[in-house]
């Protein structure tokens, strides 16, 4: 489901280019084999393969609960069993309504039911050969509503706030929203909190349609009448088991307990809108409210008047089967401990780019690495490559999976690498923790790009057009969004992702199709297959280090830019509040990271025993689940990781050390103060931890 932002919003800022003659976490010997064993890696993955897989995979509609995604769940299993690896199916019951119908009438002026239907492309095959998804919102609630129309713009918290002040209220009527700027269920949110009865999104085409580019099928943008479709509920996981694992006999919170909106709420292309749009009448509009069609927009309340219908079977078959599936290489040194890449399976449609592309990379790298551990090559700790569904009702299968598994997963997995969205364009982009990012750079320069201009890493420097060679470019923080979520959120296992943009007005569409990608996404799917290098050997670098090659100088550092940020605001608002506290604490961990690395880097050269090694690295696996609290973030008790988090007032737009600038944001200074002194005493942990593993090296 994820959205990547433009990068101009990213907040990292670049870090200095450090010297590096080793390669972190290796011995000399180690890293000669290591070098050569990623050199041969990356020439596995194929483009032919991945297009195969993307054909199979994108060949009709795969939504969660439905019989089509046993047909993926099959295909995925039998080829990593056909590769060697051994395989497992975790089936999950969870509270998961499909709509039975979702209809939307002008019911003034001019009475008209709208046709909702995204229709059939004729060079499309896919989107004439198999009935669609149903136009809707995934946990919109089932209803018959009708009222004025309100236009509500992005339908942001400030976006009420300027209606209130231009006297509109949207009580009683139905509201309409543009996608863009928060995730929906943020708008489903708000519009029912305002008191809206029912909820339209659409894709206005200054967002992804013909304000950006051409339309498909002549461009990749989105058409008249195309949809997209998408979850309305905020928290992550099965929303009958909140905080545990929806398993066979798990209890089940009733309907009335759930955190999910209680108003329905419909998607619509913009082809629709315009007649809901240009009728409006009454309040001029602020004049950022104007969108892409050829009208001038006014926020209402009416004359036009809606009614929206849909009706689901929350009351007969309320409960759906879903299958996460896991491919296991077992590890020949230390097999309790594991790497895990992953994607999610599930789609709204075909779902070629979102998320086939994502499928394909964790498959590929996993023929990768599974054909040279048929060769004799095995990694050294256990990798496991899985596919998650339901991702796109809000994370549902990584999320229970994470709370089945937490104790084993919190115990031995050493990170987590995920798979979302990964190619529609040569754009690349990469991100996750902090301590795996330098990781990251290093394998994007071992891996060639697809447009022969060098590695990934001098396209994507080139394109990122730095002010000074000292500068490295912007990599973006872990919020919300995809599956890493249950990883990084509630257990604290370091993340990293990426994946290849562009142009793209698809997403959540029927048309996000095989037709699509190998018109204008990526043709010769070698995005996919640079993706799964990346993938195999980021893998196989994490999997086979002596030490874990965590970079805790360039975490610390980050944390020292957000620490300032975080001071600033303080400083700003004229509190009696310090926050030199967690500073100092944040560079003692500088100070820690700094002399570990260097004792890491002088003890690689001499002989260390296999016990040293295995405590230092266990030591390591805790580093950063000392930056996460047991009872989790005031406002979100699953959200356990202190470094990041995704904003609760917007769902994609990430906040950095959220459980300080919430207490910030909410004017808190006591709650302020407070979260310093816990978020300093955590890193002070995380210190002693590193110097624990350091003092094993003496
Ligand atoms: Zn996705």
């Amino acid at each position: 489901m994820i959205r990547r932002l433009v990068l101009a919003a990213a907040l990292t800022l670049a870090v200095p280019l450090r010297a590096q003659s080793v390669t972190p976490g290796y011995s000399p010997q180690s890293a000669t084999i290591e070098r050569a064993t990623e050199a041969d890696v990356i020439t596995r993955p194929s483009p032919a393969q991945a297009s195969a897989h993307s054909r199979f995979l994108s060949l009709q509609p795969h939504m969660a609960g439905t019989p089509a995604q046993a047909r993926t769940r099959d295909y995925v299993v039998s080829q990593m069993k056909s590769w060697g690896l051994e395989t497992e199916v975790r089936a999950y019951k969870v509270w998961m309504p499909h709509p039975l119908s979702a209809r939307v009438w002008r019911i003034s002026p001019d009475p008209i039911e709208l046709n909702l239907q995204e229709g059939p492309i004729a060079e499309d095959t896919t989107s004439l050969t198999f009935p669609q998804v149903m136009p809707f919102n995934g946990y919109g609630a089932a209803g018959d509503v009708r009222g004025e129309v309100v236009y509500v713009n992005y339908g942001l918290i400030e976006d009420y706030t300027q209606l209130d002040s231009m006297g509109v209220s949207v009580k009683g009527k139905i509201a309409i929203a543009r996608y863009g700027r928060s995730y929906r269920g943020i708008k489903a949110r708000e519009a029912e909190k305002h008191g809206a009865v029912g909820l339209i999104i659409y894709s206005d085409p200054a967002d992804d349609g013909y304000v950006r580019g051409d339309v498909y099928p002549a461009g990749p943008m989105r058409p008249s009448h195309g949809i997209q479709r998408g979850s309305v509920m905020n928290p992550n996981g099965d929303p009958s088991t909140p905080g545990y694992p929806s398993t066979e006999n798990a209890k089940r919170i009733p309907l009335s307990e759930m955190e999910v909106p209680r108003i329905p709420v419909l998607p619509m292309s913009y082809g629709n809108a315009a007649e809901l749009l240009r009728g409006l009448s009454g309040n001029s509009i602020p004049q950022p409210w104007q969108g892409g069609l050829g009208f001038r927009y006014h926020v209402g309340p009416g004359p036009v008047q809606a009614r929206i219908a849909v009706t689901t079977d929350v009351n007969t078959n309320p409960y759906k089967e879903i299958w996460d599936t896991f491919g296991i290489i077992r590890g020949s040194e230390y097999p309790d401990e594991i790497v895990i890449m992953g994607g999610h399976r599930d789609a709204w449609g075909p779902g070629a780019a979102d998320n086939v592309s994502g499928t394909v990379s964790v498959l590929e790298a996993a023929r990768a690495i599974a054909d040279q551990a048929k060769a004799g090559k095995r990694p050294k700790r256990t990798i496991v490559f899985a596919t998650w569904d339901a991702e796109e009702w809000g994370l549902i299968g990584s999320t229970e999976y994470v709370e089945d598994d937490s104790l084993r997963l919190k115990r031995s997995a050493v990170g987590y690498l995920n798979q979302d969205d990964i190619a529609q364009g040569p754009n690349f982009s990469g991100g996750g923790s902090p301590s795996l990012r330098a990781l990251l750079r290093d394998i994007a320069k071992k891996v060639p790009d697809p447009s022969h201009q060098g590695s990934v890493y001098d396209v994507w420097r080139k394109r990122a057009n730095l002010a000074a060679d000292s500068l490295e470019p912007q990599m973006g923080d872990p919020g919300g969004g995809s599956d890493f979520a249950g990883f990084y959120n509630h257990l604290g296992i370091p993340i990293a992702d990426w994946g290849f943009g562009g142009p793209q007005g698809v997403y959540h569409s029927a048309y996000d199709s095989y037709h699509w990608m190998s018109k204008f996404g990526d043709p010769n799917f070698e995005y996919h297959a640079t993706a799964a290098r990346i993938g195999a050997a980021m893998l196989l670098r994490i999997a086979n280090a002596d030490i874990l090659p965590y970079d805790y100088v360039e975490f610390a550092r980050t944390m020292r830019r957000f620490a300032s940020r975080v001071d600033s605001a303080i400083v700003d608002k004229h509190w009696k509040v310090s926050g030199t506290g967690l500073t100092a604490a944040i560079a003692r961990m500088e100070d820690a990271a700094a002399s570990f690395n260097a004792a890491r880097d002088h003890a690689l050269t001499a002989q260390l025993s296999k016990e040293t090694l295995r405590q230092i690295n266990s030591a390591l696996l805790e580093v950063e689940r000392q930056l996460t609290r047991p009872q989790g973030l005031v406002t979100r008790p699953w959200f356990r990781n202190l470094i990041y988090a995704s904003d609760e007032n917007n769902g994609y737009a990430t906040m950095v050390l959220p459980s300080v600038n919430e207490a910030i944001r909410l004017g808190d200074q006591s709650g302020v103060q407070r979260e310093l002194t816990d978020l300093a005493s955590r890193f002070d942990a995380a210190t002693r931890v590193l110097q624990r593993a350091t003092a094993l090296m003496k």
